[in-house]
C-alpha cells in the first residue's frame, strides 16, 4: 500500500486541497482504497505538491498498427479522401508480420501512456497471414497486441472485430483477407478462447458494410462489451439504406446490439431517427476529433448527441486526449457559430463534463472499473504538472481542459504501477528505435 498525495485532486466534477489516495499495490491490478487527508502512518508517499491528479485517460477506439501511417499519408498525388487513405493503410496492414505488429503497437500504447491514456480499447481486426491463412495460433496476432501493451504497461481490453465481406453485393478486396471470419460463430469462440487467456475482451462487429445483419444477430449473445464503427462515412450510410433500408445503427437495433454496453464509434453523420435511438437505448458514443479531421469525415455533432461520449485516437494521427476533448466543445462552436455549447452547469461544468467524457465514460464503454477517484476503483491515475506556464493565470480545471498537453503529463500509474515519472517512460526511446527497425525490415514504406 502507499499513498499518493497531489497538491489537487480531482472527484465528481471539482478540484479538492488536501487529500490523498490510498492505493492497495503496484502489480497493475492496485485499487484505490481510500480518498481522505493523508494520515502519519508508516507508509510509503508519492508527493506531487504542484500537480493535479486525475483519473487515467481511456482511450476507447484505437488500432495500433496504424500509428506506423503517421506522416506518410499526409501528400497526394491524385484526389484524396478516406476511401484512397484506407487502400494506403490496407497495403501497410498487410506488410505487417507477428514481430513488427508487435513492435508498432508497443510504441502506440507507449505513446498513450506518455500522453496520459492509462487504458485503451484496440479495436483489432487483423487476424490471419496476408494471404487469409490462419496461423498455427488462430489468435496470434491478438495476442501479440495484447502482450505489447502489457509489456509497456496500458491496460488494453482487447475488441475482438468480426468481418466478413467487403460490402453488399462488393467483389472481395484482396487486400481484407487478413480481416475475415468464416462466420459468427467462430467469432464468438476467438473472443471467447482470448477471454479465457485472462484477457479482457469485447466484441466488434466491424460496420454495417462489413457484416451483415444475419451475422449480427447470432453475434448479439455475446454478453460482454460491443463496439462497432457507425455512420462514419456518408456512403456507408447510403449503402446502409439501399440493403435494408435502414441506417446503420437502425441495422444494429434490429438485430438486438443497441443496449447499454454498446458504444456506437463516430457517428459523425447521425440522422434524427437514429439519435433518438440512441437516447432511448442507454449506449453511448466514441467520437476520435483528430482523426476524423484527419480523415475528412467532418465535425463530431457533439452538440445535439444526447448520450454519453467518450474519446478515441483511432488512426494516432494525433495521440493527445487533451485535443480530443476540446475538439468536443471547439467543432460545436466552429459549426454552430457560438460558444460554450455543450450543456452544463457552473464556471467548472464544460471542463467536468469534457474530463468525464475522457475518463469515466470511456471506462464505462470498455467495462472495467475505473475513470472515477473513488474507493474501489483501479488506480489508473494522472497527475498534471500545474505549475507550468502556460496554466498560470487560468482559472484551474478549464485551464486544464482547454490548455493542457501530453507535455504536462508528469506521473502515470495504472493499477498502482508507476510507469510515467516525471515525465519520462522508461525504455520509450528504444522501443521507437526497435519499432523502426521493424518497419524498415518489412519495407512498410516502400
Ligand atoms: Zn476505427
Amino acid at each position: 500500500m502507499f499513498w499518493i498525495e497531489p497538491e489537487t485532486l480531482y472527484v465528481e466534477g471539482e478540484l479538492h486541497h488536501g487529500l490523498a489516495v490510498l492505493v492497495s499495490g503496484t502489480d497493475g491490478e492496485g485499487r484505490i482504497l481510500e480518498v481522505a487527508p493523508r494520515r502519519d502512518d508508516d507508509l510509503p508517499v508519492e508527493s506531487l505538491p504542484r500537480c493535479t491528479l486525475l483519473p487515467g485517460f481511456v482511450n476507447a477506439h484505437s488500432h495500433a498498427f496504424q500509428r506506423a501511417l503517421r506522416g506518410w499519408a499526409q501528400h497526394s498525388a491524385s484526389e484524396d479522401s478516406f476511401w484512397s487513405w484506407r487502400e494506403r493503410m490496407y497495403t501497410l496492414a498487410n506488410r505487417l508480420d507477428p514481430e513488427a505488429l508487435a513492435a508498432v503497437s508497443a510504441l502506440a500504447f507507449a505513446e498513450m501512456l506518455r500522453a496520459g491514456f492509462t487504458s485503451v480499447g484496440e479495436f483489432h481486426y487483423l487476424h490471419h497471414q496476408a494471404d487469409g491463412t490462419p496461423y498455427d495460433d488462430p489468435d496470434e496476432l491478438a495476442k501479440r497486441v495484447l502482450d505489447a501493451a502489457g509489456r509497456v504497461g496500458l491496460r488494453a481490453v482487447l475488441l475482438r472485430v468480426a468481418y466478413a465481406r467487403a460490402g453488399a453485393g462488393v467483389e472481395p478486396n484482396p487486400h481484407q483477407a487478413r480481416f475475415l471470419d468464416a462466420n459468427p460463430q467462430a467469432v464468438l469462440e476467438a473472443a471467447a478462447r482470448l477471454a479465457a487467456s485472462g484477457a479482457r475482451v469485447g466484441l466488434a462487429p466491424h460496420s454495417v458494410r462489413a457484416v451483415p445483419a444475419d451475422w449480427l444477430r447470432e453475434l448479439s449473445s455475446f454478453t460482454g462489451v460491443i463496439h462497432a464503427h457507425v455512420d462514419e462515412q456518408p456512403e456507408e450510410i447510403r449503402q446502409s439504406r439501399a440493403e435494408y433500408g435502414r441506417a446503420p445503427l437502425e441495422v444494429f437495433a434490429d438485430a438486438g446490439l443497441l443496449r447499454p454496453s454498446f458504444t456506437a464509434v463516430h457517428l459523425t453523420h447521425p440522422d434524427d431517427a437514429e439519435l433518438t435511438l440512441l437516447h432511448k437505448s442507454g449506449a453511448r458514443v466514441c467520437a476520435c476529433p483528430t482523426t476524423e479531421l484527419d480523415l475528412g469525415d467532418g465535425f463530431f455533432p457533439a452538440w445535439k448527441v444526447n448520450a454519453p461520449v467518450c474519446i478515441g485516437s483511432d488512426s494516432h494521427a494525433a495521440i493527445d486526449p487533451f485535443a480530443e476533448l476540446r475538439a468536443l466543445e471547439w467543432h460545436s462552436r466552429a459549426v454552430l457559430g457560438r460558444r460554450n455549447v455543450l450543456r452544463h452547469d457552473g464556471d467548472d461544468g464544460l471542463a467536468a463534463r469534457l474530463i468525464d467524457s475522457g475518463t469515466v465514460v470511456g471506462a464505462d464503454a470498455l467495462g472495467i472499473p475505473a475513470g472515477r477517484i473513488a474507493a474501489g476503483n483501479l488506480a489508473d491515475l494522472v497527475a498534471i504538472d500545474s505549475s507550468r506556464m502556460e496554466f498560470a493565470l487560468g482559472r484551474p480545471l478549464p485551464s486544464l481542459v482547454f490548455n493542457g498537453s501530453p507535455a504536462a503529463v508528469q506521473d502515470v500509474w495504472v493499477g498502482g504501477r508507476h510507469v510515467v515519472r516525471e515525465g519520462r517512460l522508461p525504455g520509450g526511446e528504444a522501443l521507437a528505435r526497435e519499432a523502426e527497425r521493424a518497419l524498415r525490415r518489412i519495407a512498410a514504406h516502400a
